[in-house]
């Protein structure tokens, strides 16, 4: 009998991903009231020691970026913003470790870009010594892909790997109200010309 490899690496814990209701909510509009692909930081924080399996998503934030209906690209005002808006507070910057965006409709798998995108993002991470970084893509169907970067374990973590809960809010315990995430959004997106290049 032909000899096959059935083992499968079965993560143990399996990580869990907490999505606190309320970035939820912020994120779903963001991805429903944006014409075009758009893109979030979120804020994360790990268990410690036994619950270190365990990521929790407290809040998301939207920053300065040129969208069109493929792809989204940080804008020269980015670097400024991260200065003003994160590396102001050393907690709220180590906490800064999550990029999101929106596919429209259909599949939420990364595209090449993404995972180009994806690499250089986790270049410069390593290099910063930092311990894990996600990353989530959203439909409008609410589908979610996710990736866990964890540098702990030099384990990459995938859709199927992870369990994800949408738990009860905790830091903003009010909801962002819609007229104030339109704000955010007219604020920091800008929509790019499509240009074919060849
Ligand atoms: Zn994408």
């Amino acid at each position: 009998m032909a000899k096959t490899i059935t083992k499968k690496f079965v993560p143990d814990p399996r990580p869990l991903f907490r999505i606190e209701g309320n970035a939820y909510c912020k994120i779903l509009n963001y991805v429903k009231l944006c014409e075009r692909e758009i893109s979030w930081h979120g804020f994360v924080t790990r268990g410690q020691d036994d619950n270190a399996h365990i990521f929790t998503l407290h809040d998301v934030i939207l920053f300065p970026q040129t969208v069109n209906f493929t792809y989204c690209k940080l804008t020269g005002e980015y670097y400024t913003w991260y200065k003003k808006n994160i590396s102001i507070d050393q907690e709220f910057e180590e906490q800064c470790k999550l990029f999101g965006h929106s596919h429209i409709t259909g599949d939420v798998s990364p595209s090449d870009c993404d995972k180009q995108y994806y690499a250089n993002i986790v270049r410069d991470f390593v290099e910063y010594g930092d311990e894990y970084y996600i990353f989530m893509i959203m439909n409008r169907a609410e589908k979610m892909d996710l990736q866990i970067f964890d540098y702990k374990t030099m384990v990459k973590y995938y859709t199927e790997d992870i369990d994800c809960r949408i738990v009860k809010s905790i830091r903003n315990p009010a909801p962002s109200p819609i007229k104030d995430i339109r704000k955010e959004i007219e604020k920091n997106v800008s929509v790019g010309v499509y240009r074919y290049s060849g």
